[in-house]
Parts: C-alpha cells; structure tokens; sequence
C-alpha cells in the first residue's frame, strides 16, 4: 500500500482538526456490500455519486489518492493533522486510507458497544491504527450506560482508546433524540475513570447537561466541531465566545477540543477554524491554553503525534 510520508509531530502554534469525516465512492461501495439491507440513504447517494444537504459529488479515488488529496486541503486551511470519525463499521477501505495518510490524518473507528463482538472488532482497529472510538447513541438509539455495552467499555479501557461521542440533535434523519442527554454518559465516566470521553458539538444543543456532568466527571471533555448551529434555538441566546467562556469555566482549557466537522464532499471548513482561532483570541486566552484547545489536547488525549502503528511489512 503506497503512502505519504510520515506525518512529524505538532508545535505549539500548529492546528489539529480532532473532527472531519471521510466519506469516498469507496468506502460506501463497500459499506453497501457488506449491509445490503437497512441502507437506503446509502444506495441512494452511490446511485446518484452525491452526498449529503446540499446533494455535493462524492469523491471517488483511491484511498491513496485520497489520503494526498485530504492533505492537500488541510494544508491550505493551515491545518497540520486531523482526526475522522468513521460513520462506517469494520470498513477495509477506511483501514486503507489511514495506512496511506500515515499520520497526518489519523482516525477514529464506528463501533456498536452493544455488539457482543465489540470487543474484538475493537481490538483489530486499533492494531490496525485508529487511535480511538466514536459512538452515535442518538443515531443507533442505545444508552451508553446500558449493561450490555459494558465489556466494549471495559475493552477500551485496557487498550486506552479513548472515546468521542455524538450527543445531541443530528442530521440523519433516522436519530432518536431521547438518546440526545449527554447526563447517561455520567455512570460510564465515574466507573472508567482511566477513559477520556469527548462530546462532539459542545454537546449539539444540550450545553447546560455537557457543563453538569464534564464538572463532575474529570475525564469529559468537548470539541467544538461544525457549525454550531445549535445555538440559533438555544435557550438563553448565547455568542460563541460565551459559549466558550462557559465552557472553558466548567472543564478549563485543557478539555477542550477545537474541530471542523468538515467533509469530502464540500470544500475544508476554513473559516470555522479561522472563526473559533479568532474568538479565542478576541477573548484574551493566553498562547498556551489557545493551543491546549486548537492542538495540545488532541494530541495528547488520542495519541496523534505518535507514529501510526503497525508499521505495514509490505510497502
Ligand atoms: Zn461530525
């Protein structure tokens, strides 16, 4: 498998992305293949090679081809490393691409906690070099405090694969926001107080629950990702700035975790990143917990200036 060169670690000043995703021709064919059934969305936007709200064309290339292409356009959003978050289970072309960026982009595997075979699956992505797991209680309708996701959790514990959650509103249609209340993460956070949990969005709407819980469990923290258009119907209204002063009161800087949420199929989000860098600033953080937020704590929290592992046998 042909790759990039490795990806060198991060400086203070430099932006990691801890949130885009990855969605390929590729890697829906396969997807589609292996899930013929209960995947509409899917055959359809493969049908149609379009993606997404505003219906963009979904890339097809390599996985090689797109792992250059990917860093490509994060180097013209000034954008050093990023980190998907695979929507995709137990997905070969996935594993592909993360070989082939080598570290400039690293990932996070999909996983059902719920699957008795969680805890294998898990264990094989992250020997295949996902640095973590991303869950979607909301889109899959389940508790993480469910008794049944708990050898997943212990699983994850002993490999130190640390975890970012989807809570909160969403935009698959098929999501249950009953599953929406970031507060079911607090029993999971207290027993497994060697994970880090990350709540993807500020939490998508339900800040006042992500600054309870992050308060009372230490190892909860948030990333920023995406548009934040949650805000628009919150209650009270509230800037980005104090939605990060609150935040960084609750959990301080050093939980905090800038993101894009950008895609494949829409130009980087460039001015998301250059949005919260200026806010940050115009509040006066200081040049260290600026970069707490915008690198530090992702690189530290999933491992991403370590290099990727297993080294392939076969180049
Ligand atoms: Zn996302």
């Amino acid at each position: 498998m042909p790759r990039i060169g490795a990806a060198k670690p991060t400086q203070p000043g430099d932006v990691i992305d801890a949130h885009v995703h990855l969605f390929t021709v590729g890697l829906l064919e396969e997807f589609v293949s292996k899930m013929p059934e209960g995947s509409e969305r899917f055959r359809e936007a493969l049908k149609q090679r379009r993606w997404g709200k505003r219906n963009n064309v979904l890339p097809s290339k390599t996985p090689e081809q797109t792992a250059r292409w990917y860093v490509d356009r994060m180097k013209q959003a000034d954008v050093k490393k990023a980190l998907f978050v695979s929507v995709m289970p137990d997905n070969q072309w996935t594993r592909d691409f993360l070989v082939a960026a080598n570290g400039h982009v690293h990932g996070l595997c999909n996983v059902d906690p719920r699957d008795p075979g969680a805890p294998a699956l898990l264990e094989r992505e992250m020997a295949a070099g996902f640095r973590g797991v991303k869950l979607y209680p909301v889109n899959r309708a389940y508790r993480l405090s469910d008794p049944a996701c708990r050898p997943f959790f212990e699983k994850a514990d002993e490999l130190g694969a640390n975890i970012t959650v989807h809570y909160g509103v969403t935009v698959d249609p098929t999501g249950d926001l009953n599953y929406a209340d970031p507060l079911d993460l607090s029993p999971v956070a207290r027993d497994f107080p060697n994970l880090q949990f990350v709540i993807a969005h500020f939490g998508a709407g339900w800040l006042d629950s992500v600054l309870r819980v992050a308060y009372q469990c230490k190892n909860i923290c948030v990333d920023t990702s995406g548009t934040n258009n949650w805000m628009d119907y919150y209650v009270p209204k509230m800037t980005l700035a104090e939605v990060f002063e609150r935040t960084i009161m609750a959990l301080g800087p050093e939980r905090i975790l800038f993101g894009t949420d950008s895609g494949t199929t829409a130009p980087y989000r460039t001015w998301i990143r250059y949005m919260q860098q200026r806010t940050l600033e115009e509040m006066g953080l200081s040049d260290g917990d600026r970069d707490l937020i915008l690198r530090g704590n992702a690189s530290r929290i999933f491992r991403l200036d370590e290099p990727l592992l297993p080294t392939p046998s076969a180049e």
